[in-house]
C-alpha cells in the first residue's frame, strides 16, 4: 500500500459478488476509509471481514472532509473513498474531494469496478459508439424539460439516471421532448434478484410501465437511442414512421422501396436512414 494516497474505490451496484479482488485488498489495508455513508459501509466491511476506521463524506461537507483527509494523507496514512453503490463521483460524492487533494498534490489512484452508466450500456445492445451520460434529470418537471431540450439535438446515446417515483414522469416528458419514436432501453434492478432489461419506443415505455407497477420499483437507467445527425434528417417523420414499421417485417431493400412508393421520399436518403436505423437496433 503507496502512504499518503487517496484510493477511489467502486463497490457493488446490487450483487455483492461483483466486488474486485483489487477493492478488498485496497479496503483491508488502507489506515481509514471515507464513505458517504458509514452504515451502509460498514454493512459492506462485515459482509468481507473487514474491521476499519471509517470517515463520513456526505455531499454537503464534502469541502471540510477534503480538509480532514487531506492532514491525514499529509501525515503519511493511506485511505480508500467509497460511496453506497458503484464508482465514486459519477452522480455521487467524491469528485470535490478527489480535485482538492490533486490541488494539494496528493497521490489519487482508481480502482475501478462496478457503475450502473456502464453496466447498463454494456447490455444494452447499442451500436452507436459515443454516448452522453447526463445522470440525474432536475426533480422539477418544468426544469427537467427544459433540460431535456437541451439535450434534443445530441447526436449521442443519451444516459440518464432515474429514481423510481420519478421513472413514469421522466419517461413521458422524454417522449414529449426528445421524440416517441426514439428506441428507449430501461435497465432496472441491475445486478440483484429482479434485474430486468426491456426495450421499446419512447412513446410505448409508459403503457409498458403502467402495466405491470412492479416495474415500476427500484433502481433506474435510462438509454435513449441518438438524435439522427441533422446531416441525415432528409425524411419526414411520417416517412420515417412508415419506413420503420416496414423495416421490423421486411428485408432492408423491400422495406425502402415500399416506403418509398407509399411516402413522396427519395429511395436513396430511405436507405441511408434505414441504414442508420439497423445499425441502431
Ligand atoms: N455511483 C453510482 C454508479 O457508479 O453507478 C451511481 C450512484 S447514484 C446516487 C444512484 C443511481 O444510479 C440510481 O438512482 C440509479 O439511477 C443508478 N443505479 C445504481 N445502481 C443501480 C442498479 N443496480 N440498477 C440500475 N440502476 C442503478
Amino acid at each position: 500500500m503507496t502512504q499518503a494516497t487517496l484510493y477511489v474505490v467502486a463497490t457493488p451496484i446490487g450483487n455483492l459478488g461483483d466486488i474486485t479482488l483489487r477493492a478488498l485488498e485496497v479496503l483491508k489495508d488502507v489506515d481509514a476509509i471515507a464513505a458517504e455513508d458509514t452504515r451502509h459501509t460498514s454493512g459492506l466491511l462485515s459482509h468481507f471481514g473487514i474491521s476499519k476506521k471509517l470517515i463520513a463524506v456526505h455531499e454537503h461537507n464534502e469541502q471540510q472532509s477534503a480538509q480532514l483527509l487531506l492532514t491525514r494523507l499529509q501525515a503519511g496514512e493511506s485511505i480508500a473513498l467509497v460511496t453506497d453503490a458503484g464508482t465514486p463521483g459519477i452522480s455521487d460524492p467524491g469528485a470535490v474531494v478527489v480535485q482538492a487533494l490533486h490541488n494539494a498534490g496528493i497521490k489519487v489512484v482508481p480502482v475501478p469496478g462496478p457503475s450502473a452508466v456502464i453496466a447498463a450500456l454494456s447490455a444494452s445492445g447499442i451500436t452507436e459508439n459515443g454516448f452522453s451520460f447526463i445522470g440525474f434529470l432536475p426533480a422539477s418537471g418544468s426544469q427537467r424539460r427544459k433540460a431535456l431540450t437541451a439535450y434534443q439535438a445530441i447526436p449521442h446515446t443519451l444516459v440518464f439516471y432515474e429514481a423510481p417515483h420519478r421513472i413514469v414522469e421522466s419517461i413521458v416528458d422524454m417522449a414529449n421532448t426528445l421524440g416517441g419514436e426514439r428506441q428507449l432501453t430501461i435497465a432496472r434492478e441491475l445486478t440483484k434478484t429482479f434485474e430486468t432489461i426491456h426495450r421499446c419506443a419512447l412513446s410505448d415505455a409508459q403503457a409498458w410501465l403502467e402495466s405491470d407497477t412492479n416495474q415500476q420499483r427500484g433502481e433506474f437507467v435510462l438509454l435513449v437511442e441518438a438524435a439522427l445527425k441533422q446531416a441525415d434528417v432528409k425524411v419526414s417523420k411520417e416517412a420515417e414512421q412508415t419506413l420503420r414499421s416496414l423495416l421490423a417485417e421486411l428485408p432492408l431493400k423491400q422495406a425502402v422501396k415500399l416506403a418509398s412508393e407509399i411516402t413522396d421520399a427519395k429511395k436513396n436518403d430511405l436507405y441511408q436512414l434505414a441504414l442508420t436505423l439497423k445499425n441502431q437496433d
